[in-house]
């Protein structure tokens, strides 16, 4: 499998440290508010990877952490507390903000078909954990106390910039928020591992550490919580691209200072879901959610079809009208599948079958292109091959793309056959009835006639007499 990796920035055949083995780690949601749509497609294009590894036989293992203290309203540490911000803003504490948005979070992955990580876990379990390790870095001489917070050092190190030839503007996102320098930094990218003093002393969540009750910085959660569960090497992370800098780059800084040697081999980094008008705000604009969605009366899937149809590492831009072609694109895949019918005697093609896969894992090998892998699921049902063989392809491609294809399916056909039922009940009806009329007519019960005649045209059915006797058409 080929992947694109940020660190090295080329594509790279992927090789884990243990065969057969993935360690995955994925920077998990702030859980301040809802996600937006944008939050969204990075754990979609995430999920699409993870499955992918697990569909050509890798174990994996995949850590997710959930931000619930620590991440400022700046990526770099400037700004309040995002959890006591909404906190603030609901009139609720802390913890229920977290619980609720947590909560909301994972019911949003369900209706986005995004599996949960085999470990969740939430930074507010794991103090003694961040504590431990920062005494780790103070005692390598990574990490030094000044007005009573605990900074990195970053002139310790030989490289501190690893994903720097990122687009400008996805880099700087930390730092364009920040607003003056913190004078107790020694070096400019020095940031915080443990805060005692801040200038929100307000901050609701404190924990006793050597250094004075206080609370963990939000690049040390991750770098814990993936040793804590993963152990001190890690095969891939993942993340969205404005989390590069600076907070991967923090986490590398730490975590390779702690241990001592190289960490994670594979970065993954899913491109930003833009509006028309830039970035995807969960403050400005419309605040574009899976719920928001639902209530248009989207299916979330057909935004998860939508997502598929791009290449994570381009971003890619929302609109109404681009989510309408998705749909629209969904429903005629779907009813193509539904009009496929194997026969009980139909034996699966296996060289038919090994070929057309070859399609699929062709592109997901090449850097997940979810595209082709779309591309590949219509030559499925363009191939000459019988229906059982398609079938079981569309079954077996649908492990990763999660689309509910065959289920889309069966529902469209069971709506069909609901139609074609209530049409067939509906002609019998009007036949019967204009068999009641004519005999109102013979009997000169003009009055029944008419009410018969006035009854279908409520319904839009128009009666047309003839000598050869009634025939009906639909109004208009
Ligand atoms: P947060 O809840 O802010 O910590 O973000 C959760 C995830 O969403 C992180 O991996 C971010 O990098 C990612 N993310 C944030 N904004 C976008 C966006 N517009 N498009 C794609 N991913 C995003
Ligand atoms: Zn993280």
């Amino acid at each position: 499998m080929q992947l694109y990796n940020s660190l090295t920035k080329v594509k790279e055949e992927f090789v884990p440290n243990e065969p057969g083995k993935v360690k995955m780690y994925t920077c998990g949601p702030t859980v301040y508010h809802f996600a937006h749509i944008g939050n969204l497609r990075s754990y979609i294009m995430e999920d699409v990877l993870e499955k992918y590894m697990r569909y050509v036989g890798y174990d994996v293992k995949r850590v997710m952490n959930i931000t619930d203290v620590g991440h400022l309203t700046s990526d770099a540490d400037e700004g309040e507390d995002k959890m006591l911000k909404g906190a603030k803003r609901e009139h609720k504490t802390v913890m229920e903000i977290a619980q609720f948005y947590t909560d909301a979070f994972f019911a949003d992955c369900k209706k986005l078909n995004i599996k949960t990580p085999d470990v969740v876990e939430p930074a507010t379990g794991c103090i003694d954990d961040f504590i431990r390790v920062i005494e780790g870095l103070i005692e390598k001489g990574y990490a030094y106390l000044a007005g009573g917070n605990v900074y990195f050092d970053t002139s310790k190190l030989s490289q501190y910039y690893v994903f720097n030839n990122f687009d400008e503007d996805d880099l700087e996102v930390g730092v364009r928020e920040g607003v003056e320098e913190d004078q107790n930094k020694r070096n400019k990218n020095d940031f915080v591992l443990w805060f005692t003093k801040s200038k929100f002393e307000d901050q609701a969540l404190k924990w006793d550490s050597p250094w004075g009750v206080g609370y963990p910085g939000w690049h040390i959660e991750c770098s814990c919580i993936s040793m804590k569960h993963l152990g001190e090497t890690l095969d891939i992370h993942c993340g969205g691209i404005d989390n590069a800098f600076p907070h991967h780059t923090n986490e590398i800084a730490q975590t390779e200072a702690y241990v001592g040697h190289k960490w994670c081999n594979y970065w993954f980094h899913v491109l930003h879901l833009n509006t028309n008008s830039g970035k995807m705000s969960k403050s400005k604009g419309e605040f574009l959610t899976v719920s928001l969605l639902e209530s248009k009366g989207y299916d979330p899937l057909v935004y998860r079809f939508f997502c598929l149809g791009s290449h994570y590492r381009k971003s890619l831009v929302f609109s109404y009208e681009n989510l309408d072609n998705a749909a629209l694109a969904f429903d005629k895949l779907i009813s193509k599948i539904a009009s496929l019918k194997a026969s009980d005697n139909e034996n699966i093609d296996k060289e038919k079958f090994e070929e057309l896969k070859k399609l699929f894992t062709d592109a997901l090998d090449n850097d997940i292109n979810t595209s082709l892998a779309i591309t590949a699921l219509y030559d499925v049902l363009k191939a000459d091959a019988n229906a059982a063989t398609k079938l079981a392809l569309i079954e077996d491609f649908d492990k990763v793309l999660s689309l509910d294809l065959i289920a889309h399916a069966q529902k469209a056909t069971a709506e069909k056959t609901e139609e074609k039922e209530a049409d067939s009940a509906l002609v019998a009806e009007i036949e019967k009835l204009i068999e009641e009329r004519a005999a109102a007519k013979k009997a000169k019960n003009f009055a029944e006639a008419d009410r018969i005649r006035n009854y279908l045209a409520d319904k839009g059915i128009v009666l047309v007499d003839s000598r050869e006797g009634t025939t009906w058409k639909l109004e208009g």
